[in-house]
């Protein structure tokens, strides 16, 4: 017997999207993945939900049931900027914050603004981090060499995103994992 990694449902190629910081306009974003089926994680910040802007920490659970959520530091500082003992905090504390909100592990990571370097990718792995998103993308559908530095496929905004869709729609081979991952 052949064993494969897979993505859910023994498929080789797999849609997810990548939202940060819980803000109000993800409730009309949730409608629209939900109402099509798409997956994605969203990146939160436990310590900023006071904000205006923010959901609330009594709404979460149920309006991203079904979705990933991810830590994304507790006060969204630009990291490579802070003291190692700060980002560990700043990734702990979101990370306790955000399991009790959900109840369930929160595993992955959105570097805020972007920022990361080798000591803090080393770090995070260490406190337990699976994974880490970075904001640059590839424009091509691989999955990462170093998952603390996942670079996604493009942004949403970029001008060939349905090209690139319909591209990675139509790709017909099932021997190697493709993932188109949007943020
Ligand atoms: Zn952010």
């Amino acid at each position: 017997m052949k064993v494969y990694h897979a993505f859910p449902g023994g498929r080789a190629k797999a849609l997810t999207m990548s939202y940060d910081d819980g803000k109000l306009a993800d409730v009309r974003l949730l409608e629209i993945f939900n109402r099509y089926g798409i997956k994605g994680t969203f990146n939160l910040n436990y310590g900023l939900m006071d904000m205006d802007i923010r959901l609330k920490p009594e709404q979460i659970r149920e309006l991203y049931q079904g979705h990933e959520i991810a830590t994304h530091t507790m006060t969204h500082p630009t990291i490579a900027r802070c003291p190692l003992v700060q980002a560990a905090r700043e990734i702990l504390e979101d990370r306790e914050g955000l399991e009790q909100i959900t109840g369930g592990l929160v595993r992955g990571h959105v570097y805020p603004n972007g920022s990361y370097n080798e000591e803090i990718k080393d770090l995070f792995r260490k406190l337990g981090i699976a994974y880490a998103r970075v904001v640059e993308g590839t424009e091509d559908f691989e999955l990462p060499e170093d998952p603390m530095e996942w670079h996604p496929t493009c942004h949403h905004d970029h001008p060939r995103l349905l090209e690139m869709a319909q591209w990675f729609a139509d790709f017909p081979k099932k021997q190697y994992l493709k993932l188109m991952y949007v943020w």
